[in-house]
């Protein structure tokens, strides 16, 4: 019936947006959708190409993970290869070149330290596997009482249950999943802002929340330096280093959430490059495939494989069934060379600097807050929640997309996008703002 059904629909020549309403879930949305998605039906370089033929810069990056753009040839090529080998094989009790040489690259490049690689299917889930390991690893270390996590206001970790549990409390609607998600513990949102000078004060809280709780917790988590979807707010790499002195001091492990930051959004390789820091665990996802494929990666020291095999289990239990897919580890691996190989520091400077100019003359409009700018990433704070379907209008009326939420309207361009993307995404993004 159901086929007939779509079948005449089909015929009667529904738009697809009709289809697309009757059927389709989107990200944080009622159903059917209170907004109007548009019909994307192509991409190229930092262009998305919509139903209509009109063309739009991708001032999201689809998510902060599409850095090099879309179609770049050398990340299809890859593709296109691992295809001829295989696309998939399970990865319980198999092995294949491009993990191995996946986790080799990921290990080179990572703050040092961390020289094991799980290799998970998305960022939510690699969060899950990070808490996971330190809970393992505080029974393996005789500490099981350490169940909880101290973490801060103001963070985003992802969807599942245990990301929700250390998502910011507000933003993150604890309330909504009250009894289900685990009670962590929660200290102030970091300060002071990035460039701005740090003191002992702006950590007090936080020492003594780990002071206090020390025996119970089995690992702190904190998104180094950029906070991004709890807020885009960015804070001072010297309280991120005190974080991890005080970690070290209570022998809590920290597990940095480098799934926004990681592979040079925020100007460096990683967000705790800026402090000079090494976590015990860190999780990369979003930019890991260069935007083709879901796949996220957990890093963690030999120490933590050597406590989490010393719990009962004796192995880390955690097994998914596209665990190291060979074609997202062989893009995977494709797009970081590509990164490493171009001038990616120059280029994410310059974003940053024609951000910071485009974006100035926002900062005297009523409706705006705050500006601020790190790296490639752009943010306008608005004081009241930013009007999405009228926003997005203006925006795509002036080519260019982006998704707002709440009262932050803010930009991660594709780090290939020109001079000139970059005007065009900063001056709609000030006209966007002065109709607030
Ligand atoms: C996006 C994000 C996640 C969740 O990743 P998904 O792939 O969407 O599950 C977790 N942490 C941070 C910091 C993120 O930005």
């Amino acid at each position: 019936m159901t086929e007939t059904r779509t079948g005449t629909d089909r015929a009667a020549g529904e738009t697809l947006l009709v289809r697309d309403r009757r059927l389709l879930w989107h990200p944080y949305a009622p159903m059917p959708a209170a907004v109007e998605p548009i019909v994307v039906k192509s991409a190229r370089g930092v262009a998305l190409t919509l139903s209509d033929g009109t063309q739009v810069i991708d001032g999201m990056s689809s998510w902060w993970a599409a850095i090099h753009g879309y179609r770049h040839p050398v990340l299809d090529q890859a593709v296109r290869n691992q295809l001829g080998d295989m696309a998939h094989v399970m990865f319980g009790g198999v092995t294949h070149h491009p993990a191995v040489e996946l986790a080799e690259t990921l290990v080179d490049i990572a703050p040092a330290g961390l020289e094991h690689v799980f290799l998970a299917d998305s960022g939510s889930v690699s969060v899950e596997i990070a808490i996971k390991m330190a809970l393992q690893y505080a029974r393996g270390v005789g500490r099981s009482e350490r169940t909880r996590l101290l973490t801060v206001r103001g963070g985003y970790h992802g969807d599942t249950l245990g990301c929700m549990s250390v998502c910011d409390p507000v933003n993150g609607m604890h309330s909504m999943f009250t009894g289900m998600l685990p009670e962590q513990i929660f200290a102030p949102v970091p300060s002071p802002r990035f460039g701005e000078k740090f003191d002992d004060s702006h950590v007090a809280e936080f020492a003594d929340l780990l002071a206090t709780h020390s025996e119970e917790i089995a690992a702190v988590v904190i998104e180094p330096v950029v906070q991004g979807a709890g807020g885009m707010r960015f804070y001072s790499p010297d309280y991120l280093r005190a974080v991890r002195q005080l970690c070290h001091e209570y022998e809590v492990p920290l597990i940095a959430d480098e799934i926004a930051t990681g592979f040079g959004r925020s100007g460096e390789l990683f967000g705790c490059d800026h402090a000079g820091v090494s976590p015990d665990i860190m999780c990369v996802g979003k930019a890991l495939t260069g935007g083709y494929l879901t796949m996220a990666a957990v890093l963690c020291t030999p120490e933590i494989a050597k406590g989490v095999n010393a719990a009962e289990s004796g192995a880390l239990m955690h097994g998914p069934t596209y665990m190291a897919n060979p074609l997202a580890a062989s893009v995977s691996l494709a797009s970081i060379k590509l990164l490493l190989s171009r001038d990616w520091r120059s280029e994410v400077q310059q974003i940053e600097d024609e951000l910071t100019v485009g974006l100035a003359p926002a900062a005297s409009l009523p409706g705006v807050r705050d500006v601020r700018v790190l790296g490639a990433i752009g943010v306008l704070e608005m004081h009241e929640p930013v009007p999405i379907a009228r926003t997005q209008e203006t925006l795509i009326k002036r080519g260019v997309w982006l998704r707002p939420f709440g009262r932050l309207l803010y930009t991660m361009p594709p780090y290939v996008s020109s001079v000139s993307n970059i005007r065009t995404i900063a001056s709609s993004m000030v006209e966007a703002a002065r109709q607030q």
